[in-house]
């Protein structure tokens, strides 16, 4: 039979499989191959492709269109639909001889070269959209409009592609050109997909299919919404903060695709890139999102297969089991072809990746100790797990894991590609995500305007989770506690009034004053079943756990625990916490309320830390553990979780929460409690501070913060007591107090703040390279008094941050150094430096590098110089002040009696600003040093100005 024939004979058929599904994707890659090989011209497309009509028009008018142009049309026709549909849509169909669908000569021009690669184009531009209409826009072949209309929401990132594609044919050759450059460029050494096509059997793509829609329907919403129905993660998802450090220590920030991409690769031999953050900072709702990023092909769409782990689960998993048994058993299990499946993933791993999420939850610590290197002899998972990690099994997959930060020990660093740090909601995600939740614009807008009236609350919704249920208690947050919340504590109990509310019988579910008193019983129930799984780093119930903490259902239905979302085989129901923050909170609360908890609970629960840092068990309660196993195994899991709880223990016994408790715990053994616990914290403290060394002659004494220094900071402001603050502030006595890279964000901000102000003397306080933001900036107010010197290098402070930092330094006596480096400072906070300066007459160095200041803001500062003398340092390496900010500085310094150094390397300064700085050095008395490296000066100028000048570098 002729092609003619059997597109005639087969019209109903085709014209089901082509609009099976609803989906014009078929449709559209057939018109790819058809306008790549010619057989349509660009008016036959535009005639076929109406979006206004209904699909099966589309299709009708495309079969009569090739029906018309004769016997190799059809064939060729023939040929694309059985490249592009799948196996199992062809079934019955016949697609005559067999005939390759190729481009002919290669076209002379870009446009039509675009043309005739259009089907590979549509499938290399999929993730790289932004990356190719940034192109077009930069070189003004779009404009801001036409990248609107390309990425309209409702096309799928092919459609996407192809009006990019279209649109860049309507604007011509030099349009055409710039995307063939833009593309020739980005070519990547990823494989290519089309390579893998060729040789993939049904019975992989079959299994590829299975496995994405199940990844969908497991990714598809989040669990924290789990009960509600109402949010899908498409509603609700925000962009969190995401950094890498490059090679040269300069932090890069990172879009979502970025995470398994190069950017921030460290070891190019390593497969496994780390996503690290604080609990609830949404590690596994941005795995989630690539999860379901990739299962719709959005994303990842070099990934053919992606194996998605949860370390909690496979806790549970005490099998020995092969590498393919993980993967089917634990994921999605082949309906055909297993074996031709499993070979597959073995004969291409760069075209699979595995995620495994909380790694800090898998019981087991990281070792390199034990390898295994075959995918098919069965051994215990933590063997299995950490040879993946390593690349010594299944070299060359890709694998994405995350964990919160303490829990990555220097042996897993070094099987890492890269690190990336997920550092919660920015300001204006804050914004985006209230917006998300609340559909009420009006409401949306309350909510935002009552944190940004709260500013503690509004730092902590820098962590999602927090952000989660100061959203969902927005109304009891509007109607006006008793108590404003101001720490976690207080926004875990008004999540857990909110729960009890919701579920509560009386009209409008109004909660008595006694509320906690009447669900003690639950509570505990609750609570013994957290604190027993903290302690065992079990964080998945089965039924029968439940039964055992006498739990019933109606507890369950309250909503703090909720079904495992599990792809894993296994016939009977899981449950977890709705985080593990909560977790944390009701075992907290079970060691406040149980009144038959052994008497030395609080204390060791504090002492727990210490134990695990001194190498021994960090069990802390230990009434559900063997003890011969205790002291063998090694954990690093549970102290996170520790102190956590710890810190809700402080907050629960803070004397803001005296009423509440009043019924649910005699007072005497809540006295005792409290004692505890500051006992603990004073000791806490007095071990941090006989670790300060001698200072060394002519050196100021300084104390470098260990890890658990920030968590004690953190228990002393849950208990919000000023006497417990200032007790034991008064005990410390350092001149300089570093913590850098310590992951301080804006609550650890609040915390600081809370009680370094009680400090008896002046100290430096050193924050370089945290996440202090303007909140956190705001947040260090209160203890800004006793601060002599702020360091604030690489915080991603704004203007704004800093009018705020400038309008109190000023008032500060002490204040006398500021160091803020590479922030995100432009000409609008100069002015405020100004009136610094001006106004303190004992400010000593000010250091402004790698910001955005040009020669507007250098004119600015230069106001406030000439009126300053006491000034000594003042940097500007890496701004753009230019000749005429250089001039105004000189001019501005020439009568400053106190300036020692200064530096303007990288600055843009030509001649002219030189030979001003040059007369300035040359009359100053007390200018030792300018330094002018990197600018725009000739050699030979250089050599000159330095022959004229010696204490000019360059
Ligand atoms: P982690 O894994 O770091 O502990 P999760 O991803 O479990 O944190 O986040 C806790 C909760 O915070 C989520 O259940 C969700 O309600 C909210 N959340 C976290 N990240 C996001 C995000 N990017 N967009 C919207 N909500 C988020």
């Amino acid at each position: 039979m002729t092609a003619h024939q059997l597109i005639l004979k087969q019209r109903a058929e085709l014209l089901a499989v082509l609009c099976g599904g609803g989906s014009a994707e078929p449709l559209d890659c057939v018109l790819d191959l058809l306008l790549a090989c010619e057989v349509l011209v660009w008016e036959d497309y535009l005639s076929i492709r109406v979006v206004e009509k209904p699909l099966l028009s589309n299709v009708r008018q495309l079969l009569d269109v090739v029906y018309d142009k004769g016997e190799d049309a059809c064939s060729l026709l023939l040929a694309a639909m059985n490249q592009v549909l799948p196996e199992e849509q062809k079934a019955g169909l016949c697609f005559g001889k067999e005939c390759a669908v190729l481009g002919k000569n290669r076209p002379d021009t870009a446009t039509l070269t675009l043309l005739a690669d259009r089907p590979v184009l549509v499938r290399k531009l999929r993730d790289n959209i932004d990356g190719a209409l940034n192109a077009l826009l930069t070189t003004g072949c779009f404009t801001i409009k036409d990248c609107d209309a390309v990425q309209l929401p409702v096309y799928t990132p092919s459609q996407q592609v192809r009006r990019l594609l279209d649109q860049v044919r309507f604007k011509g050759e030099t349009a055409a050109k710039t995307l063939l450059q833009y593309l020739e460029q980005t070519e990547t050494t990823r494989p290519n997909p089309e390579d893998k096509e060729n040789h993939l059997s049904a019975n992989c793509l079959l299994y590829q299919k299975k496995l994405r829609s199940s990844v969908a329907a497991q990714s598809h919403s989040l669990s924290t919404y789990g009960g509600t129905g109402r949010f899908s993660l498409d509603d609700i998802y925000t962009d969190g903060l995401l950094e890498v450090m490059d090679g040269s220590g300069e932090t890069l920030t990172l879009g979502l695709e970025d995470v398994v991409g190069p950017l921030g690769t460290l070891n190019e031999d390593a497969d496994t890139v780390l996503v690290s953050g604080e609990a609830g900072s949404g590690k596994s709702t941005l795995l989630q999102r690539l999860h379901l990023l990739w299962a719709r092909e959005a994303l990842l769409t070099n990934t053919f297969l992606l194996f998605p782990f949860s370390c909690r689960k496979l806790n549970s998993e005490h099998r020995e089991l092969s590498l393919k048994e993980l993967l089917f058993l634990h994921c999605c299990w082949p309906d055909r072809g297993q074996d031709e499946v499993f070979q597959f993933i073995l004969d291409h791993p760069n075209l699979a990746l595995f995620t495994f999420d909380g790694l800090d939850e898998f019981k087991q610590g990281f070792t390199d100790e034990e390898r295994h290197c075959c995918p098919t002899k069965q051994v215990p998972i933590p063997i299995l797990l950490f040879n993946l990690l390593q690349g010594t099994l299944m070299k060359g997959v890709m694998k994405v894991a995350t964990s919160r930060p303490q829990a990555v020990g220097s042996s897993l660093k070094h099987y890492l590609r890269k690190e990336v740090l997920l550092k919660g909601f920015s300001p204006g995600g804050i914004d985006c995500y209230v917006k998300k939740h609340h559909s009420d614009p009006a409401m949306a807008r309350r909510v935002i305007e009552s944190l940004q009236a709260n500013t503690v609350l509004l730092s902590l919704c820098h962590i999602p989770v927090f952000c989660w249920i100061v959203t969902k208690c927005h109304q009891e947050l509007l109607g006006g506690q008793d108590v404003i919340p101001q720490t976690i504590t207080d926004v875990y109990l008004l999540v857990l009034q909110h729960f009890f509310q919701r579920k509560s019988p009386q009209p409008q579910g109004v909660l008595g004053k006694a509320w906690l008193e009447e669900h003690l019983d639950t509570v505990l129930k609750l609570g013994q079943l957290a604190l027993e799984g903290l302690e065992a780093s079990c964080y998945v119930f089965s039924g029968y756990e439940l039964q055992r903490n006498g739990l019933t259902e109606q507890d369950v239905s309250l909503g703090f625990l909720i079904y495992c979302n599990d792809l894993s085989v296994t016939d009977c129901k899981r449950y977890e916490f709705l985080h593990i923050t909560l977790q944390c909170f009701f075992a907290a609360l079970y060691v406040v309320l149980n009144r038959n908890s052994d008497r030395s609970a609080v204390s060791r629960l504090f002492q727990a830390q210490y134990r695990q840092l001194s190498g021994l068990s960090q069990r802390c309660l230990g009434h559900c553990i063997d003890s011969s196993v205790e002291e063998v195994e090694s954990h690093v899991t549970e102290t996170p979780n520790l102190q956590i709880t710890a810190q809700f223990v402080s907050g629960l016994l803070s004397q803001r929460h005296h009423n509440l408790l009043l019924e649910c715990c005699p007072i005497a053994v809540r006295e005792r409690k409290v004692k505890q616990v500051v006992k603990s914290l004073s000791k806490g403290m007095q071990r941090h501070f006989k670790s300060i060394p001698r200072p060394v002659e002519g050196e100021k004494k300084s104390m470098h913060a260990m890890p658990s220094f920030v968590w004690l900071i953190k228990c002393i402001y849950e208990m919000q007591d000023n006497s417990i603050a200032r007790d034991t502030m008064a005990k410390l006595d350092v001149e300089h107090l570093k913590l850098t890279y310590c992951n301080i964000g804006p609550v650890e901000c609040t915390a600081l703040a809370y009680v370094l102000k009680y400090l008896r003397n002046p100290v430096g306080l050193q924050l370089d390279n945290n996440s202090v933001g303007d909140v956190g900036a705001e947040q260090l107010l209160p203890c800004l008094h006793i601060c002599h010197s702020l360091y604030l290098r690489n915080n991603n402070i704004s203007d704004e941050g800093i009018r705020k930092l400038l309008e109190n330094g000023m008032k500060c006596e002490s204040f006398q150094k500021i160091a803020l480096f590479n922030n995100n400072l432009t000409d609008a906070c100069t002015q405020h430096f100004a009136l610094l300066l001006k106004s303190k007459q004992n400010f000593l160095s000010l250091r402004l590098g790698n910001n955005n200041i040009t020669s507007q803001g250098a004119e600015q500062l230069a106001e406030g110089l000439s009126y300053n003398q006491s000034l000594q340092f003042l940097g500007l390496w890496g701004n753009k002040i230019g000749d005429r900010g250089a001039e105004a500085l000189a001019a501005a310094l020439k009568n400053s009696t106190t300036l020692i150094w200064l530096s303007l390397v990288d600055n843009g300064v030509g001649s002219a600003g030189a030979c001003a700085l040059a007369k300035l050095i040359s009359q100053s008395k007390t200018l030792e040093q300018l330094w002018l490296r990197g600018n725009n000066l000739s050699p030979e100028e250089e050599e000159e100005l330095s022959k004229q000048e010696s204490r000019l570098t360059f």
